[in-house]
């Protein structure tokens, strides 16, 4: 089976003292509308000569206009899918995941040439992100994130 790496991050922010995280509606030019309710992590495939943790930030800020420094791993989810536009061959993919902060950007402000990939990139708050991404183990991301928040209140105010 084909393997990808990706990595992605939760991108925190503290504003009208709750916590927001960055998400995406991804979607692709001339892929069907199947994933037009679709509302996901940021993320994108490791390149060569990358650390997992550069491409998240990477990652961040293409596809949200975010910059964000790094606070911790979180974990990695695993999921199989199969490409329907190449013979419908499958893919085992894993997607690392770090829990980052918001530093500096404007979410939402991205080029024109991510808008095949990024619909739209909004502020969620975090609380209601585990019931409200669409993918299980994104889903899982978030619960780590909010219970990171918890066990870190005090240095993270
Ligand atoms: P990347 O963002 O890593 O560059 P991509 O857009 O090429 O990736 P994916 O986001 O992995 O690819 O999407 C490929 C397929 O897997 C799509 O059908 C998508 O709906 C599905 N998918 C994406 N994320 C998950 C997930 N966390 N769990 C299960 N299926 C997923």
């Amino acid at each position: 089976m084909l393997r990808e790496f990706s990595s992605g991050a939760l991108v925190l922010r503290h504003r009208q003292k709750q916590w927001w995280v960055a998400v995406i509606e991804p979607g692709r030019e001339g892929e069907p509308d199947d994933r037009k309710d679709v509302v996901a992590l940021p993320k994108g495939n490791v390149d060569a000569g990358e650390t997992p943790a550069e491409t998240a930030l990477r990652e961040v800020c293409e596809e949200t206009g975010l910059n964000a420094t790094l606070v911790t791993k979180l974990g990695d989810i695993k999921y199989v899918y199969t490409r329907k536009w190449a013979g419908n061959e499958k893919v085992f993919k894993i997607v690392s995941f770090f829990l980052t902060r918001y530093q500096s950007g404007r979410i939402n402000d991205i080029t024109e040439a991510m808008r095949h990939e990024v619909r739209r990139a909004y502020w969620m708050l975090l609380f209601e992100a585990p019931g409200k991404l669409s993918y299980n183990g994104e889903r899982k991301m978030a619960e780590k994130a909010l219970e990171y928040v918890k066990a870190h209140a005090d240095e993270l105010a």
